[in-house]
């Protein structure tokens, strides 16, 4: 039986760094806005999935994400729980909590979208399953910002899954985090042992700020033929916080899975926490400085790069991000390239941008091909899975999202259709972004 109704100008679903910067957006721009979220707590990838640091926004000098993503920034470094460009998944949470309500945005957390209403090819409402029962929300537009195009694929809209020929999907990884590492101890065995680490390793290390490490290839090797170490984890990565002797590390590597169905995500938190549980007993037998190392944690959930893509008007693809392509309604920007973390059978893919270039991403490609008032953004955008690889990073995420927040509300405050909205209104609200 439906509880209750309610109506707003704008609905958000799914609160990660893409749902937050949409609905702040559109709050700040005093429309009245509701995020929806399944998790008690904000944040989707970045809290729940412990993913940081956040990726290259910045080339040749040139910052290219502010807005919202700047202000999640600097909420996080007022309460200590952000440095260099790493943070804590506590601070994510605070932060995107604090700026929601400053912003007068509604929220529902455990709250899950089951159900969407539409007449043709507008959507009327969707049903949320509660605590208290199911709800249903009237909105006049939506944004998707669920990672798995959920909207999307309820509202019966267009939507690609995976490698156009193969089908295949990135890798996924459960994040995990120890402490009392000697980082002073493993980084001067890195020293000793460059062939065993990654080729973008810097051994430069300055304590007082961030470090990746990434390799150990060859104890691995030794573990391996011990039967004491996954066989599908080729190295450990992992940053550190300074002096803190603790590290987050980003380096489980879970294959054949398909984490759009519950049987393969359930089957991935599994194969994840066996795998945590081998790197840290290797850590602690085998590498110097984790002699007295600790599991502090393992994230929520096990981290998803790629499910669900909607179709856009415009799918993004690797060339437009490899040859840094430019568009006339542009409305976020990005420089970080195509990663494919690659599935069983298929290689790793890291193509980077020169320094100092960058793409643009264009207006078409957050507007649901088929749907009418809907908006997609961060994870799901409309991209070919080389494009995806490349605009799926945090700070790419913040600003898509944010673009659709504001498109959203002057669709809503000009009563027009969303497709009517001049560009250069939509160009004055995100200029930090787009000048
Ligand atoms: C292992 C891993 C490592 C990564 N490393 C980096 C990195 O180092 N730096 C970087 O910048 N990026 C990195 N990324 C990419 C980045 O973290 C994500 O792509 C980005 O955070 C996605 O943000 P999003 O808001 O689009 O989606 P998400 O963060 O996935 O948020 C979607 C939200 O929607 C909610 N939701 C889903 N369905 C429903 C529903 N039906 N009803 C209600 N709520 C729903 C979910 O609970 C979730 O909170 C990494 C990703 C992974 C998985």
């Amino acid at each position: 039986m439906m509880q209750s109704t309610k109506t707003y100008d704008i609905v958000v679903a799914g609160a990660g760094i893409a749902g937050i910067s949409a609905a702040v957006r559109a709050g700040s721009m005093g429309c009245s806005v509701l995020l929806i979220e399944h998790y008690p707590f904000a944040g989707g990838m970045s809290s729940a999935g412990m993913v940081s640091p956040f990726m290259k926004s910045v080339t040749g000098g040139k910052n290219l994400v502010l807005g919202i993503y700047r202000d999640l920034e600097l909420g996080m470094r007022q309460i200590g729980g952000m440095i260099d460009n790493g943070f804590y998944s506590w601070a994510f949470r605070s932060a995107a909590n604090e700026l929601l309500v400053k912003n007068g945005v509604d929220i529902a957390f455990n709250a899950d979208v089951i159900r969407i209403t539409k007449e043709g090819e507008k959507i009327n409402s969707l049903d949320l399953i509660t605590p208290s029962g199911v709800q249903r929300v009237h909105g006049e537009q939506f944004i998707d910002t669920t990672g798995d195009a959920q909207l999307v694929a309820l509202g019966g809209f267009s939507w690609e899954k995976g490698d156009a020929k193969t089908g295949k999907l990135q890798a996924l990884t459960l994040f995990f985090r120890m402490g009392g590492i000697d980082v002073k101890k493993t980084a001067a065995y890195t020293k000793q042992h460059r062939q065993d680490f990654l080729e973008w390793m810097d051994f430069n290390y300055d304590f007082s700020r961030i470090i990746s490490i990434a390799g150990y290839k060859g104890l691995i090797k030794k573990a391996k033929g011990e039967n004491r170490f996954p066989e599908d984890v080729d190295y450990v990565f992992f940053t550190t916080l300074p002096e803190s002797g603790e590290g987050a590390f980003n380096t489980t590597n879970i294959l054949g899975i398909d984490p759009s169905t519950s049987s393969s995500l359930t089957e991935a938190e599994r194969v994840g926490h066996e795998q945590v549980a081998q790197i840290v007993d290797f850590l602690n037998n085998d590498v110097p400085g984790f002699e007295d190392a600790y599991l502090i944690d393992t994230a929520t959930q096990v981290g998803v790069r790629e499910t669900r893509r909607a179709i856009s008007q415009y799918m993004m693809t690797g060339e437009d991000i490899l040859n840094a392509a430019k568009f006339p309604d542009v409305i976020a920007r990005g420089c970080y390239g195509v990663d494919i973390h690659g599935q069983k059978g298929e290689k790793s893919r890291m193509d980077e941008l020169r320094e100092g270039a960058w793409y643009d991403i264009p207006r078409r490609s957050i507007r649901v091909m088929d749907a009418d008032n809907l908006q997609v953004a961060g994870r799901c955008i409309g991209a070919t899975r080389e494009g995806h690889a490349a605009l799926r990073i945090q700070p790419t995420a913040s600003a898509t999202g944010e673009a659709c927040g504001a498109i959203a509300a002057l669709a809503v405050k000009t009563n027009q259709h969303l497709d009517q909205v001049p560009y250069e209104q939509i160009k004055k609200i995100l200029d930090h972004n787009i000048e």
